[in-house]
């Protein structure tokens, strides 16, 4: 089956998927599998799909967008996140690591998902890598207590801290999406290349995307521009990589300057 095809059928489930998220997958064997058995068939009417139990990964992306639309408030919403089921990841952390910050700020930063340390916690960026983050906000004039949102694309720990999947990162997607509508953020940082790609469904790696600006819009309509930049936990194995850090930084900067006076 052409990925063309897969790409469409998720965009009519409306799941953002695009030519690469799918790519990555069919990678895993289960869905390999299922495409190839799909491949077969006369006429195939679904994507390969992966189950879970009774349920494939797009009935818990269905049941995400459902429970992500019915959500009118921040605090509705992160109550769903805490009581949903359907992330692959559930079952191998000790719980949902939803936002931590000021709901309504003009700065929403985005990273990849909850290490060990926010995990225990129940809070994002709060281990080195988000010490560090706090440096750099603080640099901008801005504080989690203050005026900064800061959330994760994928709010379950993966085990051993490794990447999260697509479908992983599809299931939650839903929720990202409305969280973001009801924040409103002028500008929104995405920490790393996974946020990065995946919010902007690019086919470019992190070193391309970073300092530049890009339009993003929710299913819902709402838009905000999107700055990448290097996730901090790359800049603390790469300190010499901090001058980038530190101009993406002043571009942030002066990005809100600009979008909190028009
Ligand atoms: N890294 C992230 O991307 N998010 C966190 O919450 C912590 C570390």
């Amino acid at each position: 089956m052409p990925i063309s095809a897969l790409t469409e059928w998720w965009a009519d489930m409306g799941v953002g998927m695009d030519t690469a998220l799918v790519e990555a997958l069919l990678k895993s064997a289960p869905a390999r599998e299922a495409a190839e058995e799909l491949s077969q068939s006369a006429a195939p009417a679904a994507p390969a799909v992966i189950r879970r139990g009774a349920r494939t990964v797009i009935d818990w992306a269905n049941e995400a967008r459902a429970q992500a639309k019915a959500a009118t408030t921040l605090e509705a919403l992160a109550e769903a996140i805490r009581a949903f089921d359907g992330s692959p990841l559930r079952a191998a952390c000790e719980q949902a690591v939803v936002y931590d910050g000021v709901p309504g700020a003009s700065l929403m930063v985005i990273g990849e998902g909850p290490g060990a340390e926010e995990d225990r916690r129940g809070l994002p960026f709060v281990g080195k890598a988000g010490q560090l983050l706090d440096k750099m906000l603080a640099a901008i004039g801005r504080t989690r207590a203050e005026n900064a949102f800061i959330t994760n694309v994928n709010y379950w720990r993966p085990p051993g801290n490794r990447n999260p999947e697509a479908d992983e990162l599809a299931v939650c997607r839903p929720f990202v999406d409305r969280m973001i509508e009801l924040v409103k953020p002028k500008l929104i940082v995405a920490a790393g290349g996974i946020p990065a790609v995946s919010l902007l469904a690019s086919k470019d790696g992190i070193m391309k995307l970073r300092g530049n600006e890009y339009a993003f819009s929710t299913p819902g309509g709402f838009q905000a521009p999107v700055i990448p930049i290097l996730h901090p936990a790359y800049l603390l194995r790469r300190p010499q990589d901090k001058s980038r850090a530190w101009r993406d930084l002043m571009l942030i900067e002066k990005r809100l300057a600009e979008l909190s006076s028009g």
